[in-house]
């Protein structure tokens, strides 16, 4: 039945979007944000924090595919991958779907967020969460790529709210320069990167400081709906510019030999290699555009 009940978007002050509501299932403040989670008319269930969309039932597969096998299958050798943020589980469930991936450790500042998440969005994380190769840890990422041991990770994923609030850390120079010492010699860093529409100084800006510290610097994007704006960016950051230009025959066959090829809605090889083809409104954000 619908109901006259709206959660507006807070993400623009001056534009967004809005979701009729079926039912509150959480609003909880925890020590870091606000954290509503809701179920909606039309995206199933939602969650909030400080009021902007993070993850819905409906459209998570374009940005968990996207933000997961695009570098792990460019990588084509990752064992040890590295998540920051991604507390619904969603990301962690797609690194653990690749067969060469031998541990997946996911660091998260707010444990409500994942406390919330098994709760009311299981289908999220799936039985990632007991995965022997996942280790979750409650924590700044900021703090454990400070103490992380050099060349321990293959692949870094930083699925984060935006730069702003606790998110704001893991765009530092300093995040970067710690990333590039734990990343193995072809290691490879994506991150969560706005939608350059209505965010283009975050892809700007971020991508000026990964290129301190990473030779190739470049972006994907990802046609994700509920992050309005139109395209959204994964920011990308490598030691070895080789892994962008993987062909796409090759992806495919990574992604068989992984046990990723057959199971996703949105990323496919052909997509993968044509997310790097930037229209030139985003082009022009990045490093020596
Ligand atoms: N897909 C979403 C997006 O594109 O905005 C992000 C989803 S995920 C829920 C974002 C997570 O990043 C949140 O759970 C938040 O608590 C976490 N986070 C923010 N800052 C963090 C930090 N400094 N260290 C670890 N996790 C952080």
């Amino acid at each position: 039945m619908a109901t006259d009940s709206w959660i507006n978007e807070t993400l623009y002050a001056a534009w967004g979007q809005r979701f009729r509501v079926k039912r509150e299932l959480a609003r909880v403040q925890s020590d870091f944000q606000d954290i509503v989670v809701f179920e909606s008319e039309t995206h199933g269930r939602v969650m909030l924090l400080d009021g902007v969309v993070q993850i819905t039932e409906g459209d998570e597969f374009v940005y968990q595919e996207m933000i997961t096998h695009v570098p792990i299958l460019a990588h084509g050798a990752a064992k040890r991958v590295l998540i920051i943020g991604a507390g619904d589980g969603g990301v962690l469930k797609r690194v653990l779907q690749h067969r060469g991936v031998g541990k997946a450790v996911m660091v998260e500042i707010d444990g409500e967020v994942v406390r919330l998440s098994k709760e009311f969005l299981p289908s999220i994380g799936g039985n990632a969460w007991g995965d022997p190769r996942a280790e979750v840890i409650i924590g700044d990422g900021i703090d454990y790529v400070r103490v992380a041991p050099a060349e321990s990770f293959d692949v870094i994923i930083v699925d984060s709210t935006d730069p702003i609030g606790v998110g704001e850390v893991l765009f530092t120079d300093e995040f970067y320069a710690n990333a590039a010492r734990i990343l193995s010699p072809r290691g490879l860093i994506v991150n969560q990167c706005g939608v350059p529409f209505m965010q283009a100084e975050e892809l700007h800006e971020t991508s000026r400081r990964r290129a301190k510290s990473f030779p190739d610097n470049w972006a994907y994007v990802a046609a994700v709906p509920t992050y309005v704006g139109g395209f959204m960016t994964l920011g990308w950051a490598a030691k070895d510019a080789s892994c962008r230009a993987v062909a796409t025959d090759e992806i495919r066959r990574r992604a068989e030999a992984s046990g990723v090829l057959g199971t996703t809605r949105y990323w496919t090889p052909e997509i993968h290699t044509g997310a790097f083809n930037l229209p030139p409104y985003i082009a022009e954000n990045l490093p020596g555009a």
